[in-house]
């Protein structure tokens, strides 16, 4: 049904047209190519009724998403919780703040399973057969469990020292899970010349103009769910950068086919500390990414030293008047526990990362609390739990006797007594 609304890809750079094939790159000046649709024809087929009429899953804005016909993977990815962050707000001093919580994304916890489904939707459309990705863990885990459920075979290459958990999550599903013994960046290079010589799909490479479409539905969500209004302020969490860049296309799109008015927003990106070529581009005063060859962050998620989208999304903070910053692992850790202790929500590093980035736009006023701000927690913290091992208190272990649980308790109210 959808084959009228997306009809080719797009160049970023020249605008020269391409079919809509298993490509990713312009023949004249290696621009990325993009998805591009009859926005037109789009305004005239959906209506802000239509879409809530819909099932409440990514795919109820699928005339904006690049595959021909009807979804045919993840169909239930999508519609996470926007929750309303006020005793976060209360401790980062701000009046209206939300969580837009993707640790609880369908199926494996991460806001992946958001452009997973629209690539392997895709993939089938293009008939692979075998679909693989590049990943710093939380992709690897979507594609695996995406493609076991849709019968494809599947290969997902990824740093060999990921968290445990990343890697068990990923080898439950019965995928081919690749260790290579380097960064994030020669794990793509590789996934770049294994794509050439065999063929397969690779979601983020030769798929990836319709894999990164697939992070528009967490803007279009992120409005809906404020009331049809976009956020003054959106921070995102920043690895490749494509995430906030599809962000603010969402809210363009979305703008442009009548379903938001006009309004002024701000996008800021936050990165960590370790790896921030894209935070520390934007806070020199220049789009020119230095590579970052050797990563050493607790946030292996957003570790990508040379991060494809990273000019875009320097261009795009700036030109919203947004910012970005980074955060150290101590201050990763001290928000992820912040996030969980106010809102018992118990995200991954990289949601550490954006809390501890938002906490210091605000401090620095450069967040002006002048709007509703949207946090974009993007994974689950299960899967990262050993860096938080250190790092927490102990569980008090006692007998199974009410003595030594009132002595237990004695002691404790005698304890906040002196205080
Ligand atoms: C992949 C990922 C991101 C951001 O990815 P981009 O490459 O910038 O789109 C953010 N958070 C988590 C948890 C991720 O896994
Ligand atoms: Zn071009």
């Amino acid at each position: 049904m959808a084959t009228e609304f997306f009809n080719h890809l797009k160049c970023r750079e020249c605008g020269r047209r391409y079919p809509k094939k298993a490509i990713h790159v312009c023949e004249f000046d290696f621009g990325p190519l993009e998805a591009d649709y009859d926005y037109d024809l789009i305004r005239s087929a959906i209506s802000r009724a239509k879409i809530e009429s819909r099932p409440q899953t990514m795919w109820r804005y699928r005339e904006l998403l690049p595959i021909d016909a009807e979804p045919t993977v993840g169909l239930q990815v999508g519609y996470t919780p926007l929750v309303k962050a006020d005793r976060l707000a209360k401790a980062l001093g701000v009046k209206e703040l939300y969580v837009k919580n993707d640790t609880v994304n369908y199926p494996t916890l991460s806001f992946k399973d958001r452009v997973v489904s629209v690539a392997l939707s895709r993939a089938k459309e293009l008939g692979f057969k075998i679909v693989a990705c590049a990943s710093t863990g939380n992709l690897a885990n979507s594609v695996a469990a995406n493609a076991a459920s849709a019968g494809l075979k599947s290969y997902v290459l990824i740093p060999a020292d990921l968290e445990a958990s990343k890697v068990l999550n990923s080898l439950v599903y019965g995928t081919n899970v690749i260790g290579i013994h380097g960064a994030y960046d020669q794990v793509n290079r590789l996934c770049s010349e294994i794509a050439g010589k065999y063929g397969w799909g690779f979601v983020n490479v030769n798929l990836r103009p319709y894999y990164a479409e697939g992070s528009k539905s967490m803007g279009f969500e992120i409005a809906e769910q404020l009331g049809w209004r976009i956020p003054t302020h959106t921070v995102v969490p920043m690895a490749s950068g494509s995430l906030l860049t599809k962000i603010t296309k969402s809210y363009e799109e979305a703008i442009k086919v009548g379903l938001l008015d006009e309004t002024p927003f701000h996008i800021h990106g936050a990165q960590a500390t370790g790896c921030n070529p894209i935070a520390f581009a934007h806070k020199s005063g220049t789009d020119l990414i230095k590579p970052q060859p050797k990563p050493n962050t607790i946030a292996k998620s957003l570790a990508i030293g040379t991060p494809a989208d990273g000019y875009y999304a320097v261009n795009t903070m700036r030109k919203t008047g947004g910012s970005a910053e980074d955060a150290t692992d101590a201050e990763i850790i001290e928000a992820i526990k912040l996030l969980a202790e106010t809102e018992g929500i118990f995200a991954e590093t990289a949601g550490g990362v954006t809390v501890a980035c938002a906490k210091k736009m605000i401090a620095s006023g450069k967040i002006a609390d002048n709007g509703p701000i949207v946090l974009c927690i993007t994974g689950h913290g299960l899967k990262t739990s050993e860096a938080l091992q250190e790092h927490l208190a102990k569980p008090r272990l006692i007998k199974p006797s009410l003595r030594e649980f009132d002595q237990l308790i004695a002691a404790e109210e005698a304890l906040e007594a002196a205080q």
